[in-house]
């Protein structure tokens, strides 16, 4: 039956979920188990092992043997296709019991978690088409005697660390690209938002994907996760979060094996909008782009650099926008802003709310707690006034806060949008063609949207420039950043001796 047409409630005890090696899922055993409360329900929901040392261990040593002895890297495109293809129908079959256990752990809503995981099985399919496509490059011009070939190989052992604001969608931006090639991984989800990475392993599992060439180790970010950053025998570890931990992530990298690393960091993203804008598609696009997710989002348009003319009427509009949108229950399908995801989050972003009335911003809208009887939720909240030198204005809040500064030229804008150690993503809303490209081609971001935001997909890439990150995910970038390039010459016919 289709979850979406019935009322949900959290499950009445919590669900135990294990953690995920050589193709079985393992319980807790003796190990501690982590109780995960719903942020939107206080109440306690799935129950996730805290691995230890050996089992990580224990996890890459299973994907460099599935590696090694090719049960996977060795099967021709076509093959590896089909289990990518597979799986995209598993999870298209799964949608609503996905769902269900994304919601309950993350507190977002339930509508847009049933749209995130659509969009994964998306993700498979595309890749499919990857696995079979992803070729290198001959160099017939070398003279008769020469021929060159390039081609790619899968880098071998992947690790990959995902956060807790996107645990399916930032894990399907990437699984089926780093599968697409050959490569083995060891994922490693976010403590708080576990149960749907080990339900893919199921999934790949019922695919056909061999066994050891996805597991899963779940714990915390300083063992588990360190430990994966460090581990000697992983080749390369993709990881998203913050900033801050991006540091010691390059710190152990450095430290161990030199591992390649592909990083997608935090973003402070800035919101263009000129006066000739529509404004009223530019003003319900700014709300979206702070309140998806409750702003808990790496690319979320927190920074709105407006032109003076309409600065207040602008701000007041997105302002109207949000009091209209919906903040709730997650389970409801009517919800549009879900719960705040973890304790410590909720108390940042209350704290930056008041660090910006104390730096003398004015609140236009928002600026609390919203008690709703159970569950943890902050009011979208926007600010006027802010100047470029505020914390607000300069630091990642990771929530439903929104920054307004006027400009007044299209260079001010351009310099406002790129005063920040970021430069993850951005948007423009204009209807003059030439300020959009000229403010697409000179504002510094891995990803870029003109009358619209937070659009994307399978085939376009991710990924940050300056301190928002190294490498691009999805895409045939995604792909082949998952790949090393071997240089072959080929001699052809008698060789001309060195030594006479
Ligand atoms: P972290 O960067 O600590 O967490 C992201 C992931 O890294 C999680 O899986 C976490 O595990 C893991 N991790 C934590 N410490 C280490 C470590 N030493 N070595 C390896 N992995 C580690 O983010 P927080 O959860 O602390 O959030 C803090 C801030 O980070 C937010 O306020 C936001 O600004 C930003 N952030 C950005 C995200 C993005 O999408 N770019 C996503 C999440 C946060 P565990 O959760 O189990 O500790």
């Amino acid at each position: 039956m289709d979850q979406s047409s019935r009322r949900l409630s959290p499950p009445e005890a919590p669900r135990a979920f294990g953690f995920f090696i050589d193709g079985a899922e393992r319980p807790a055993g003796d190990r501690e188990v982590m109780t995960r409360t719903s942020p939107g329900h206080d109440v306690p929901v799935t129950e996730i092992p805290q691995c230890s040392a050996a089992d990580l261990d224990h996890a890459v040593s299973a994907a460099r043997t599935a590696f090694e002895d090719r049960r996977w890297s060795g099967l021709n495109g076509a093959a590896r296709a089909a289990v990518l293809l597979r799986t995209g129908a598993l999870i298209r079959k799964r949608v609503d019991d996905i769902a269900y256990w994304e919601t309950l752990e993350s507190g977002k809503p339930i509508a847009q978690a049933r749209a995130e995981i659509t969009g994964c099985a998306d993700m498979f399919e595309y890749a499919s088409g990857l696995a079979r496509s992803l070729h290198g490059d001959a160099f017939n011009n070398l003279g008769d005697g020469m021929f060159g070939v390039v081609t790619r190989e899968p880098v071998g052992v992947v690790g990959i660390i995902t956060p807790w604001n996107f645990p399916f969608l930032i894990l399907c931006e990437r699984v089926p690209y780093v599968l697409a090639s050959g490569n083995c991984i060891v994922a490693k989800p976010s403590e708080f938002t576990s149960a749907t990475t080990v339900m893919l392993a199921q999934i790949l599992s019922e695919a056909g994907l061999p066994d050891g060439v996805f597991n899963v180790v779940t714990g915390t970010g300083p063992t588990i996760g360190q430990a994966l950053a460090e581990h000697g025998d992983v080749d390369m570890l993709s990881f998203t979060g913050s900033t801050r931990t991006g540091r010691a992530i390059v710190a152990a990298a450095g430290a161990s094996n030199f591992k390649k690393l592909g990083l997608e960091l935090g973003g402070k993203n800035p919101q263009i909008v000129f006066a000739d804008a529509d404004l009223e598609d530019a003003a319900d696009g700014v709300a979206f782009g702070i309140a998806f997710n409750t702003g808990q989002c790496c690319v979320s348009g927190s920074r709105l650099i407006v032109e003076r003319s309409v600065a207040e009427k602008f701000a007041q509009m997105v302002a109207d926008k949000l009091g209209k949108a919906v903040t709730g229950d997650p389970l409801d399908e009517a919800t549009q802003l879900g719960a705040i995801t973890t304790e410590a989050q909720n108390a940042t972003i209350l704290t930056y709310i008041e660090t910006g009335q104390a730096e003398g911003a004015t609140l236009v809208c928002g600026g609390a707690a919203l008690d709703l009887g159970r569950g943890r939720y902050i009011a979208p909240t926007v600010f006027s006034n802010v100047t470029a030198d505020m914390a607000i204005a300069r630091e990642e809040i990771f929530g439903p806060v929104l920054t307004v500064t006027p400009f007044d030229t299209v260079d001010e804008a351009i310099a406002m949008a790129n005063d920040t150690d970021y430069g993850l993503a951005a948007s423009v809303w204009t209807k003059d063609i030439d300020k959009a490209l000229m403010v697409t081609r000179r504002v510094q971001a891995g990803r870029f949207w003109v009358n619209t935001t937070l659009a994307g997909g399978p085939e376009l890439p991710i990924g940050g420039f300056k301190q928002s990150g190294w490498g691009r995910e999805a895409g045939i970038y995604g792909v082949e950043e998952y790949t090393q390039i071997k240089s072959v010459h080929i001699e052809i016919g008698k060789r001309n001796h060195w030594i006479g």
